[in-house]
């Protein structure tokens, strides 16, 4: 995180330029619920498409897919959701406040979803009063399918994407004929019922998660485990993430989810301390099993080379877009001084800029508008950008840092002799002249490599 990154900072930011805004703001809003804005869904998509590239267009050893998020409901008693994903709530007898009772222990620490730690705590942190016993809480989201509302038509919003992908595991491997090791990426919404959401966007109660499902031969999923965990921190670094702010920490066996063997997380040095931003975990064959198991479907795989049949073990990173989009957000926060007043800049890299290019006309002077339009329509083509002619240039290149846009094209009256533009570097500052003529590429020199 830059030093000059607040959450107040950056939530004042994101309201004001388009990137986040409260969901239904207008009716008080709702807790847990963010919409993104014009910036924010460019932002967010760069976060996705960024993910997608490194993990299944890069790699010949991955494929995607796109699941329901309603299922059939027996999916949730298999993975063990209904029975135990759960976080114990407490309320204050005084003020009526509900928490986390894991998370009173340590908001940040805490992320074992079981009570272990709620019995230390018995005061309300708000205004002392006294907390009821903890009782568990089940974290999903329930609805009904059809016309009747009864026990039979109950289903789940689905708290996690990995279970579409376990469900589809046969369906993959005989569609695509394809031989072990082999991943399944998926992106898409998932839900929580949480107890205490917060942190702006950090714990949402609707969120987008990347997830991958990588089967393996049992007895190479600790080298494989390895190999994800390495990936996947090397591709904040690449993405421009400061290294002093990211870390992988293995966790202890007590903080490990009941069907993992061995979990990593990626974790950010977000404001209240190092937080996950991503689980790598070893799962293990728990969920073939289960699935096989109440499905009664062979979800074996037979293995080639042995002969024999085999229940994959899988290893599995899940990463939340949201928390990552806060994470880049603030570290990519900066401020400096220039000429006596404050430069906001978002340092972000430049493949998750929401805007690459932004067309300046120098001034709104009749004669600038037909030659700036055109350059702006040139580039438009290609990336995504904004034309931008109120108040002064200095102005809109600020405006333009603030939001993290790499490049700026000025048209001048200059332009009109010469047929040549200015592009302004957003780190630097540093200008050079180029023909319109060459404006693609030498803008495509900047942003593609
Ligand atoms: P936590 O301990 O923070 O509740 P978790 O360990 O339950 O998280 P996982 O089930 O491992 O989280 O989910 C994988 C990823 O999905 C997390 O690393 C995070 O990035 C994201 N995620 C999980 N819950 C939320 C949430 N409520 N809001 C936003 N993102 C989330």
């Amino acid at each position: 995180m830059s030093t000059k990154a607040t959450v107040e900072k950056l939530v004042s930011l994101c309201k004001r330029r388009g990137l986040v805004f409260q969901s239904s703001e207008i009716y008080g809003g709702i807790g847990g619920f963010w919409d993104y804005g014009p910036l924010g869904v460019e932002l967010k998509n760069n976060i996705k498409q960024a993910w997608w590239k490194a993990v299944v267009q890069e790699r010949d050893d991955v494929v995607g897919q796109d699941a329901a998020i309603v299922m059939n409901p027996t999916v949730w008693r298999a993975s063990g959701h209904l029975d135990t994903f759960a976080d114990p709530m407490v309320d204050c007898k005084e003020c009526k406040k509900r928490f986390r009772a894991d998370a009173l222990v340590g908001e940040v620490a805490a992320s074992a979803h079981g009570h272990e730690a709620a019995a230390e705590v018995t005061r309300c942190p708000e205004c002392g009063g006294e907390l009821t016993e903890p009782r568990m809480f089940n974290l999903m989201f329930k609805t009904y399918v059809g016309a009747v509302e009864d026990d039979a038509s109950v289903a789940y919003l689905r708290p996690e994407t990995a279970q579409g992908i376990f469900v589809n595991f046969a369906n993959v491997l005989t569609a695509t004929r394809r031989k072990l090791p082999l991943g399944i990426a998926q992106i898409g919404k998932a839900f929580r019922n949480e107890i205490t959401p917060g942190n702006f966007i950090f714990r949402d109660r609707e969120f987008d998660q990347m997830e991958i499902e990588y089967f393996v031969k049992p007895g190479t999923d600790e080298q494989w485990h390895q190999h994800w965990v390495e990936e996947r921190y090397n591709w904040y670094l690449r993405l421009g993430m400061r290294k002093e702010n990211v870390r992988v920490r293995q966790l202890d066996r007590d903080e490990l989810a009941h069907y993992a063997k061995d979990t990593y997380e990626v974790e950010y040095l977000f404001p209240m301390g190092w937080s996950e931003l991503e689980g790598i975990a070893n799962r293990t064959d728990f969920d073939l099993r289960r699935h096989a198991e109440f499905s009664g479907r062979d979800l074996e795989y037979f293995d080639e080379e042995t002969g024999e049949h085999i229940v994959p073990f899988v290893i599995e990173p899940s990463a939340g877009v949201d928390r990552l989009f806060m994470a880049f957000l603030m570290d990519a926060y900066d401020e400096e001084e220039v000429r006596g007043e404050t430069r906001v800049i978002l340092r972000l890299h430049k493949d998750l800029a929401p805007i690459k290019v932004a067309v300046l006309p120098l001034s709104r002077q009749e004669k600038l508008v037909p030659p700036a339009r055109e350059v702006w329509a040139l580039v438009r083509k290609h990336w995504m950008s904004q034309y931008d002619d109120a108040q002064s240039i200095g102005r809109r290149y600020r405006r333009q840092d603030e939001v993290g846009t790499p490049l700026c094209v000025t048209v001048d009256f200059d332009t009109l002799e010469d047929q040549a533009v200015t592009i302004r570097e957003r780190d630097s500052m540093e200008q050079v002249r180029v023909p319109i003529a060459g404006l693609v590429a030498a803008l495509r020199e900047r942003l593609e490599e």
